[in-house]
């Protein structure tokens, strides 16, 4: 492992934190936290923690000793002297006293003992941190020395590779006692430069950021060339069958039905869901084609605080022949059924061992390993998905070299267990209340025009993960773009039955699954109904009917595979109901659109799809530009406004107010066969 650090890009943030009243040590701290957070094979995902023992002045000027430490919920990658508050040292020394401290009188007087009373909360580890005197500590879970560590005989592995500087202290779990027993240790043998907490992590200490940032390389290269050393050649890994492309293509093929098993029946139709994130090559494309992948799958996690995230264990499933998926069903339904009932089982097991009560946690595996193609790991978001999958493809690069030189051996479940449940690191989840469409995947066709854009904003702003779909692949890939990193960008002419097929595939690696489809893209075609050239009126039907079917077939396919129910959406117009003149080629296919929504509502509702239209009216689009809104308005001898407010209620509707009318459906859990008017009101349009 290579050192990162550089001079210049240290002294750049002393000066660049200095102009805004941050002192050098803070600015190095954020610094070298930095170095380390961005290195995945260090620290992943809010894992590990640093800190520095500085003095600051409090709020009456009085210079005091405190110590700044990562606070909670920060990434160290990407962390502010914000994320790195300061506590007052001196309180935090007498507790060393206490013979017990609870956790909730830890946080406090951490908590209470804070310059900034706005401050995040101090991690977990702080006391750790403030009980062993080094001005500068780092803290990772580094893979290489897990791989060490999670043996059986670790312990003295450590002693052996990392040698009498640094101390190996056996597990305790993190908090007041560990704090307790790592001073205990420091203080028999101070001249340690760092500590080996055995099948969690690593700490380095330094009177300087750089020395502890370059002895944490340091003792880190030392398990890695040990590991490189010292692995059997027996170990090479299995080689997988097929490409990384079609092992992803499987896995998003089998991805729909694995999404919906996993889902959580709420009653009344109403489904807790997760979204995925699929993953295969290198390593993760290796362990899954191991031919005994069951028996290979890890029981136990690297480091004790994955198990909040990714369980003990993932679950396993057999290779699916993609050609004949429904016969995977049963299969899936079984070995995610032993999962369940294995969680159930370990709660019940642990649970009276520890004091108090908990309740259990939803049973259900956050990764799935499938024999042959990859993995899929599932969040309740796409960003706590990558997450997991982060943390599983740490876990599946560890428990490989830990094999490598001799065997992979997790802490005992008991402690896993323990740590599960601590209220502590249950609170790092966060417990918020989750917007309206989370854990939902929304597909939007049409999604670069005003309508659908404004729909696929709406939809992303309540927590859907959305597929945008337009013909434009520019203007769609900027409106993904725009909606941040969680949307995905489809350039796709619906009105191609392959593109759309393949649209809705590239969905489910994207997402695991579909659940609300908009089907909005459409055109107008003018002209008088009885010598409009039979072409138009064709193209007409191919994109404002037929294209509409397309798109429902294929939610359709997606959503029984799920067997979680969905909602289709249909972008009808006020033509469909109430035709103007020389808009008979889009109104008639609008019109049969309509009726399509119904005929979807009729035949698939025992299979829980609702299915309803939007009937909008004058819109700004790009079926009613400002230059046909200029002519129109002058046709009527009006001005442009009074034109796109002629309605009861005397005000233009906007593509946001379609989005609004499209979220109402998506939400409206017992209608279905609906039409929807966005019009301002227009009694001669209404529907009878
Ligand atoms: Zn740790």
């Amino acid at each position: 492992m290579k050192s990162n650090w550089q001079d210049d890009e240290a002294q750049r943030l002393v000066a660049h934190y200095g102009a805004q009243g941050v002192s050098a040590d803070v600015a190095l701290r954020v610094y070298t936290s930095r170095l380390l957070g961005q290195d995945p094979t260090l620290v992943l995902h809010g894992g590990g923690n640093t800190s520095v023992k500085t003095r600051l002045p409090d709020l009456t000027g009085e210079v005091i000793d405190v110590i700044c430490v990562k606070g909670s919920g920060w990434d160290m990658a990407v962390i502010e002297p914000a994320g790195i508050p300061a506590v007052r040292l001196a309180p935090l020394l007498r507790l060393r006293d206490r013979s017990e401290l609870s956790d909730e009188d830890m946080v406090n007087a951490q908590r209470g003992n804070l310059l900034d009373s706005n401050a995040p909360n101090p991690s977990v580890e702080a006391l750790l941190h403030a009980f062993v005197p080094h001005k500068f500590i780092d803290h990772t879970h580094a893979n290489a020395v897990l791989a060490l560590s999670d043996q059986p005989g670790g312990m003295a592995l450590c002693r052996e590779v990392f040698g009498p500087t640094m101390a190996v202290v056996d597990y305790v779990m993190p908090g007041f006692r560990l704090a307790k027993a790592v001073a205990q240790v420091y203080e028999a043998s101070p001249d340690i430069e760092g500590l080996i907490l055995h099948k969690h992590g690593i700490f380095t200490f330094g009177d300087s950021a750089r020395q502890a940032y370059e002895r944490m390389i340091e003792m880190v290269t030392r398990a890695e060339d040990h590991i490189r050393q010292h692995s059997r050649a027996d170990a090479a890994a299995a080689t997988p069958r097929a490409s990384d492309a079609q092992c992803l293509e499987r896995l998003a093929q089998v991805a729909p039905m694995v999404r919906g098993a996993l889902a959580m029946p709420l009653g009344q139709g109403r489904y807790s869901r997760m979204v995925a994130e699929l993953r295969t090559g290198g390593a993760i494309g290796a362990f899954c084609a191991a031919p005994d992948l069951e028996a290979q799958a890890w029981t136990g996690v690297i480091t004790p605080d994955h198990n909040i995230r990714i369980k003990n264990r993932p679950l396993v499933l057999p290779e699916p022949d993609t050609q004949q998926l429904a016969a995977f069903r049963p299969t899936l339904q079984q070995r995610l059924d032993a999962y369940v009932q294995h969680y159930h089982a370990y709660f019940q097991t642990n649970d009276p061992l520890l004091p108090g009560k908990r309740r259990e946690l939803d049973p259900m595996p956050r990764v799935v390993l499938v024999q042959g193609l990859g993995l899929i790991a599932w969040g309740k978001s796409k960003k706590d998905a990558v997450i997991h999958a982060d943390l599983a493809q740490a876990t599946i690069e560890t428990v490989m070299a830990a094999r490598a030189i001799g065997q992979f051996e997790p802490l005992p479940e008991a402690d896993l267990f323990e740590m599960e449940y601590w209220s502590l690191e249950q609170a790092k989840l966060g417990q918020a209340k989750e917007p309206a469409l989370a854990r939902q995947v929304a597909l939007v066709t049409g999604a670069a025009g005003t309508i659908g854009l404004a729909t696929a904003r709406l939809f992303a702003a309540q927590g859907a993960a959305v597929v945008l779909i337009d013909r434009d692949g520019e203007a769609v890939a900027k409106a993904a773009r725009a909606l941040g990193a969680h949307a995905l960008a489809v350039a796709c002419d619906v009105t191609d039955p392959q593109a759309v097929r393949a649209a809705f595939d590239a969905g489910c690696a994207a997402f695991g699954g579909i659940d609300i489809v908009v089907s909005n893209a459409g055109a107008a075609w003018e002209g008088a109904m009885a010598t409009i050239d039979d072409q138009s009126l064709r193209q007409s039907f191919e994109l404002n009917f037929f294209a509409h079917h397309t798109v429902a077939q294929n939610a359709v396919r997606v959503m029984q595979a799920q067997r979680t129910g969905g909602a289709l959406l249909f972008n009808a117009s006020k033509q469909a109901v109430n035709p103007g003149v020389h808009f008979g080629a889009y109104g008639t296919a609008k019109a049969a659109t309509l009726l399509l929504s119904r005929q979807y509502a009729l035949e698939h509702g025992i299979d829980g799809i609702r299915s309803n239209a939007v009937n909008a009216d004058r819109i700004r689009s790009g079926l009613l530009t400002d230059a046909m809104i200029a002519s129109r308005s002058q046709a009527r001898g009006l001005d442009e406004s009074s034109y796109m407010s002629g309605n009861l209620l005397g005000q233009e509707v906007l593509p946001e107010d379609v989005a609004q009318a499209f979220l109402t459906l998506a939400l409206a859990q017992k209608t279905t066969g609906h039409v929807m008017t966005v019009d301002g009101g227009n009694i001669a349009a209404a529907l009878r």
